[in-house]
């Protein structure tokens, strides 16, 4: 299930800068600002931060990053495929690596039919404080076979070579893993103990919907009675310059919210019969005309929040064109549509990428009937994939299933392992300025901070779906070039540059710093 990634995400936001970037800003001349207050439209940039430089063992780090990448820590859509040598190796490897962590950490292997998940413990001296969870995930994507001609390295060597370090899972999601175990190998190394329980979470399945690994430990935890956690993150987009399209500049998304996942199989069973003495309808006939109509039963088009949160953030970064029509969706209230807010719509609704951002998204991915030319099939099924907006859960999808087919023969069943859209998390809350002023420290004042929705989702949404977790931020803690570094993200030639690994490393050294000052 590769669409849920946050990979999509990724190019959900460079769609946006595509439909809403350079073509809007002719249409916006037409309209009048004056409809939009703009005196309130200010910059929401965090300032006066000071950059640091935490000072780490890099070349050690480096040489245990590229070990990790040649256990074949593959997730397949074929679930018999999993190779639980390599994750058992890697669990090893990890423990010969980080003693400290080891010695001090609670460690527990869990997940569900098979445990292969990682939940690390690091009790908190002040057991009265919310605990922090930092989550990244173990597997990898594969490396179909057709492309590996492509790369300059082999993809599960870890070469280090021309200032990079190579491989699948450098960027996705191993350097997380790594760059938490070794800014908390240090931090143990010094004598530091956290206040706040501190959570680590390295799940087995990301990469094919995370319901073995990291959706168990969240059945763990919230059975544990935890009931609410101070901070939460994983993995998203990296800090890149130009990821959004009309800001040029070097850009920290923060990940704030992120869409649900269901299947619906909708079939008909009735008399079957000979191909010579049909009935007026057959059972694919009443199938295809069900799905037709439903898929002409699309979700309304709206701005959901997380939307408002994001161009409330971007906007004032953005071309002065275009600011009256970001500030009218920043500023915009959810039971009134402005002429504004409907151009936003209109324009989003053009590119079905940024579409995805304005509603439920219907998709019918599988049509089975008929097994013979002359038989007439007494069963005929289709399976349709939503992915839900916050509100829209299970219940509300299948009603809207019924109501569009209008069909007594028709069955609708929910046959996913559904998981509901999330929670969205506060930007203006301790959690996300904490996280924003880590990035501040670590990669300097020249760079755009801001929220943004995530129409895919990683693993965290198991965690950002219950309460008590609302506040999930989703940022991969490296810094990219450019935007075509992006491409190895599930690509080929997956890298990041050796002396950028030395910052993840310190963001996280830093960030479990900074969480002692929230409340
Ligand atoms: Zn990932």
């Amino acid at each position: 299930m590769k669409p849920i990634h946050s990979k999509l995400s990724l190019l959900a936001l460079v769609a946006i800068m595509a439909s809403c970037g350079g073509d809007s800003e002719k249409e916006s001349s037409t309209t009048t600002p004056a409809e939009v207050d703009l005196s309130e439209f200010t910059s929401k940039q965090m300032t006066g931060v000071e950059q640091i430089e935490i000072d780490v063992d890099l070349d050690a780090a480096i040489q245990r990053l590229s070990k990790a990448v040649t256990f074949k820590t593959i997730s397949n859509q074929d679930r018999d495929d999993f190779d639980t040598e390599a994750f058992a190796n890697y669990h090893k490897f990890l423990e010969e690596s980080y003693p400290n962590v080891h010695r001090e950490l609670k460690k527990e292997v869990l997940g569900d039919p098979r445990p292969y998940s990682l939940l690390y413990t690091w009790e908190g001296t002040d057991p009265s404080l919310e605990p922090a969870l930092f989550y990244a995930h173990q597997d990898v994507v594969p490396v179909p076979e057709e492309s590996r001609d492509q790369w300059n390295q082999d993809p599960f060597a870890g070469a280090i070579a021309d200032g990079y370090i190579w491989g699948r899972g450098v960027l996705d999601d191993k350097n997380q893993i790594h760059g938490i175990l070794e800014a908390a190998e240090m931090r143990i190394a010094e004598g530091w103990k956290p206040s706040r329980t501190i959570y680590f979470v390295f799940g087995q399945d990301e990469e094919v919907g995370g319901h073995e690994g990291a959706r168990y430990i969240a059945d763990v935890l919230e059975e544990r009675g935890i009931e609410r956690f101070a901070y939460v993150m994983d993995e998203s987009a990296p800090l890149t310059p130009g990821i959004f399209p009309g800001i040029p500049d070097n850009t920290a998304l923060i990940g704030i919210a992120q869409k649900g996942f269901i299947s619906l199989e909708i079939a008909i069973s009735g008399v079957g019969g000979h191909s010579s003495q049909p009935p007026t309808e057959s059972n694919i006939g009443i199938l295809a005309k069900a799905i037709t109509k439903l898929e002409e039963a699309q979700f309304p088009y709206k701005i959901h929040p997380a939307v408002r949160h994001q161009y409330r953030y971007m906007g004032p970064e953005m071309h002065e064109a275009q600011q009256p029509m970001y500030a009218a969706v920043a500023f915009g209230k959810d039971d009134e549509l402005t002429d504004l807010e409907q151009e936003f719509i209109n324009e989003m609704a053009e590119n079905q990428v940024t579409r995805a951002m304005l509603h439920t998204t219907i998709a019918t991915t599988m049509f089975n009937a008929g097994i013979k030319d002359n038989v007439l099939p007494p069963t005929a099924t289709a399976v349709v994939n939503f992915r839900p907006m916050p509100g829209d859960s299970p219940e509300v999808i299948i009603q809207h299933v019924k109501d569009a087919i209008d069909d007594d023969r028709i069955t609708v069943r929910d046959i996913s392992a559904s998981t509901p859209a999330t929670n969205i998390a506060n930007p203006e809350s301790d959690g996300y300025k904490m996280l924003e002023k880590t990035i501040r420290q670590i990669y300097g004042n020249d760079l755009i901070v801001a929220p943004f929705f995530v129409i895919g989702g990683s693993d965290s949404k198991h965690f950002q779906a219950r309460d008590f977790a609302p506040d999930v931020f989703t940022i991969t803690a490296i810094q990219l070039e450019n935007v075509k570094e992006f491409e190895g993200f599930h690509g080929v030639n997956e890298r990041i540059l050796v002396e950028e690994y030395a910052r993840t490393i310190g963001f996280f050294y830093q960030i479990l710093g900074n969480l002692e000052d929230m409340e």
